[in-house]
């Protein structure tokens, strides 16, 4: 074995006896960092069924894989397909909350994986554009964590990623307590688009869909841009008003942070 294996693997050992692999869901130890103890996975409300052709929504009673939401079907978003992992519940939100807070970054190679799955056309893909933090919270943070998942799903499916092609110029208030038109005005004039991206096919990446507000006002601007094709891809999505409305405002805010 080269002496080079031989350290790495000794440092590897050596680093699990100090800190050893946590669950990306709980405390309990697991044998590799950025997994999830077996119990938990069978509970993960994995998005599958019935959903919006468009928006990604579960539908109950859909029997047509081409049939819209009442929502997009009153007014079809900018934007193509929007599919999203799992719903978001309490055993889900502290993914986003560890990976967007906590800044932890070892299971974004599982998120790709899972997100590389339910790409719409992810074969026929341009480019990769993780939605973008405002240049302050960048600061504060140090890290978008939408850039650390289009990055790792980059990785996976062998496609171009690019983080400096949308720009978040504005900075958004929080969206808790907005009306739909209310949200859509919130993230007005919040991005733009760096260059021209004529008849190219893009991939959005978020770590959280709440309300689609976001996407549709990047859509916007990319399509503005020439785009031809605006698909998205999210680790959670919020899928009933209902539960947007149960989520408590400080969790909210955080989620939209
Ligand atoms: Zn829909």
């Amino acid at each position: 074995m080269a002496l080079k294996t031989i350290l790495s693997s000794s440092v590897h050992k050596l680093s699990n006896l100090i800190w050893p692999p946590r669950s990306l869901l709980s405390d309990k130890r697991v044998e590799h960092q950025g997994t999830i103890e077996a119990e938990l996975w069978s509970e993960l409300p994995f998005i599958a069924g019935p959903i919006c052709f468009c928006c990604g929504v579960p539908m109950e009673g859909v029997f047509h894989p081409e049939s819209l939401c009442g929502v997009c079907m009153a007014q079809p978003p900018a934007f193509d397909k929007a599919r999203a992992v799992l719903a978001y519940d309490d055993l889900t939100r502290p993914l986003v909350l560890a990976l967007k807070h906590g800044g932890r970054k070892d299971g974004v190679k599982l998120f790709a994986i899972w997100m590389a799955e339910i790409t719409p056309n992810i074969d026929d893909l341009d480019l990769i554009v993780p939605v973008p933090a405002h240049w302050t919270r960048l600061f504060a943070r140090g890290y978008n964590q939408a850039a650390w998942l289009a990055q790792a799903l980059s990785k996976q499916c062998a496609k171009p990623w690019r983080p400096d092609v949308l720009i978040r110029q504005r900075k958004t208030g929080s969206q808790n307590g907005l009306s739909l038109k209310g949200r859509q005005r919130n993230v007005q004039g919040a991005f733009r688009v760096k260059g021209r991206l004529d008849g190219m096919k893009i991939l959005l990446v978020d770590d959280v869909y709440t309300t689609g507000s976001t996407l549709e006002a990047c859509a916007k601007v990319l399509k503005r841009a020439g785009a031809n094709q605006i698909c998205s891809v999210s680790l959670l999505r919020v899928c009933k008003p209902k539960t947007i409305n149960d989520i408590d405002e400080p969790i909210l805010e955080k989620l939209n942070a």
